[in-house]
């Protein structure tokens, strides 16, 4: 049962929920700004019907204002004339002639009775007969010691709605209407005789004071003024009963203000806690005060009403102009959000493909950090984009430092120039270029191979440089080893025959007819077999490193000595000072090698024959092999131990 009595509520609740939605827009971008336009276009609404609703209240409090001051004005004249004209009528009544002889007549001590009945008969004909004249409704003729000589009708007591007016013996009071009790000298020609009291009814003041025509339900126009320390306020249109209090301190109420002769036209709260506006002023000479008010509420009453109907007007007005607009941007916001939901995508792409890029350069700058070798990548204008740690060390910088750095400044402009030729020869063929450069490194020459790759990109358009760089000096030193050991003798640490052919193509090649003579010599350990059979190898090896220091010590720096295979030697003598120093050379050779040699506590004795030849111009490392080869053969022919020598033009034997 529960739940069939819940279910259509929350259809309901649903089904307005989805109306509102669809009001304010499908998507939340959309209900936003369909929201945030309503609260705009409703405040907009609304601040304009405040100011309106003020400045009308205004307007309408202005006119009032003038209406109530108008009102009051025209209200004191209304008593202050009639009360002004009673008074005079009192004091021209008092001041006949007669009735103040009759006033001393009747008072004189020596007056005869019958005069003074005469005169009491005058007296008392003038009260009677004032009676009824202008609004007199009772008379009393005082003597001057205040009793009564003679009356019309009965001067009623005052009652306690009874106000003394300033600057005269003259009394407002309240007797079911107003009454003035006027009371003036009788003065004669002999001087003050006694007093005429006239209490007269106002009914002008009843009209000043009641009629309510152009104030409204709550005008209310109200007469106050002082009996002693009392306030005495006359009855009126809310206060039937006229009131009796005390003037408070401070004056608020405009009564009070007006006794203590403030004037003016404002909002004041009023004796029965009503919000009113009050125009109020004293009846100067009267110490009255006169207040017309009416309540504010019925002022503005047309306004409020105004507003009650305008309101709602207002309300939808801003509704529907909030819902056009949201109607209006609809298509925009929907771009708007679509473009929104774009850039958003974009940007969580491109977070992730930065993260990427990255992880990818933290890796990059972590391989490439662990490279004993140096990495490098400079822009098109040779400056330095990426380095690794390698370079701190080589450069003695920090990365930081090396980074965004000209080239030229970090490696020195003559390396520099090396650099920037291979770099164009990579950018130029598209193939790697290397250098090889000595560096000194602390203290130590070292080899640097620094290999450029020029980079392109999609376009064909230089991106820049990757230079990666070795310290290449094991390679270089072991290749040196190397080609060291390809052109040497292995037993004898002599030249071999390659690099002999290689040291007399190099001499040959800087020849010309004003060179210094140049002679090849071949030499070949006579009966050398016989030392390895009779001593053993190992010997005969021992014998031929000798045999290749004798020849040596018997050498210039310049000259060169070379095994060309088991006891051959050949020697190449550049730049003799003459031909035939030749002979000089090849006999001292010849003489060392005579001397007995000793190993291993064998003594040995062997000789060797020399075959040699002088260069000719036009001879080539081959006509010079040969002839000294066959200079050679030419001395072991003869029984060995001597010296052959053949020249292009003659041969020389020389034992
Ligand atoms: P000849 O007077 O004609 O020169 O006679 P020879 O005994 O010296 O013979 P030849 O020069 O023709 O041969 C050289 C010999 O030297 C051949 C070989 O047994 C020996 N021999 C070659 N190379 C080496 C080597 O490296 N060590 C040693 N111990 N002997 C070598
Ligand atoms: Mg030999």
């Amino acid at each position: 049962m529960r739940m069939a009595t819940e279910r259509p509520g929350r259809r309901l609740h649903e089904r307005a929920r989805q109306l509102v939605g669809r009001a304010l827009g499908r998507s939340h971008a959309d209900r936003g700004i369909g929201r945030v336009s309503a609260i705009l276009i409703l405040v907009a609404v609304l601040c304009t019907g405040v100011t309106s609703y003020v400045y009308l209240n205004q307007l309408v409090i202005r006119d009032w204002s003038e209406i109530l001051e108008s009102e009051r004005e025209r209200r004191a004249q209304q008593l202050i004339l009639p009360m002004r004209t009673q008074i005079q009528m009192v004091n021209a009544l008092s001041a006949r002639n007669h009735t103040a002889q009759a006033m001393r007549v009747y008072q004189a001590g020596e007056t005869g009775a019958a005069e003074r009945t005469q005169a009491l008969l005058t007296l008392q004909l003038t009260a009677g007969n004032l009676v009824g004249v202008g609004g007199l409704r009772a008379v009393e003729l005082q003597s001057l010691q205040g009793d009564r000589i003679a009356s019309a009708a009965h001067l009623p007591e005052l009652p306690t709605l009874n106000v003394p007016l300033a600057q005269s013996r003259n009394v407002l009071y309240w007797d079911n209407g107003f009454f003035l009790r006027v009371r003036s000298e009788i003065v004669g020609e002999d001087g003050a005789a006694g007093a005429l009291i006239a209490d007269l009814e106002l009914p002008d003041a009843v009209e000043a004071l009641t009629l309510t025509n152009r104030l409204g339900e709550t005008g209310e126009v109200g007469l106050c003024g002082l009996n002693g320390h009392r306030k005495v306020c006359l009855p009126s249109r809310f206060k039937r009963e006229g009131s009796v209090s005390t003037v408070a301190s401070p004056a608020t109420l405009p009564s009070d203000r007006a006794l203590l002769g403030g004037r003016g036209t404002e909002q004041v709260t009023d004796y029965r806690g009503h919000a009113t506006y009050s125009s109020f002023q004293p009846l100067e000479g009267y110490g009255l005060a006169l207040i017309v008010k009416m309540d504010v509420a019925e002022l503005l009453a047309p306004v409020r009403q105004q507003v009650q109907v305008g309101l709602p007007l207002l309300i939808f007005l801003a509704l529907a102009g909030a819902a056009v607009m949201r109607l209006q941007l609809r298509p925009l916001t929907a771009e708007l959000v679509d473009a929104r939901r774009r850039a958003d995508a974009e940007v969580a792409s491109r977070t992730v493909a930065e993260a990427e890029i990255r992880l990818a350069n933290r890796r990059l700058q972590i391989v490439s950090d662990n490279a004993s070798f140096l990495i490098a990548f400079v822009d098109p204008q040779f400056v330095f984009r990426f380095a690794n740690r390698a370079h701190v060390e080589w450069f003695g910088r920090p990365i930081d430092d090396i980074v965004g750095r000209p080239m030229e400044e970090l490696v020195g402009a003559a390396m520099f120039q090396d650099y920037r030729q291979a770099m164009a020869l990579a950018q130029a063929t598209h193939v790697p270029q290397q250098v090889l450069r000595e560096m000194l490194r602390e203290v130590t020459t070292r080899f640097v191979e620094v290999t450029f790759v020029a980079q392109f990109d999609g376009d064909r358009n230089l991106e820049g440089f990757c230079i990666s760089a070795r310290d290449a000096t094991e390679t270089v030193l072991r290749e040196k080893t190397l080609l060291l050991a390809a052109r040497r003798d292995p037993l004898t640490g002599l030249c071999n025959r390659t690099s002999f052919d290689e040291r007399l193509e190099q001499a040959l090649l800087l020849r010309t007819a004003a060179s210094a003579p140049l002679a090849v010599a071949y030499l070949d350990i006579d009966h050398f077999k016989q030392v390895n059979d009779n001593f053993g190898h190992d010997v005969g090896d021992e014998l031929l490193k000798l045999v290749a220091s004798r020849i040596g010590a018997a050498l210039r720096h310049s000259d060169t000595v070379a095994r060309l295979g088991g006891d051959e030697f050949g020697i190449i003598l550049p730049d003799l000072a003459a031909a035939d120093d030749v002979y000089t050379v090849v006999a001292h050779i010849l003489e060392s090698l005579r001397q007995p040699f000793f190993i291993e506590a064998h003594q040995i004795r062997v000789s060797a024959s020399i075959g040699f030849t002088i260069a000719s111009l036009g001879d080539t490392r081959e006509s010079l092999v040969s002839r000294s080869d066959r200079a050679l053969y030419q001395v072991k022919r003869s029984g060995r131990n001597g010296v052959f020598g053949l020249s292009a033009e003659r041969t020389v034997e020389f034992l």
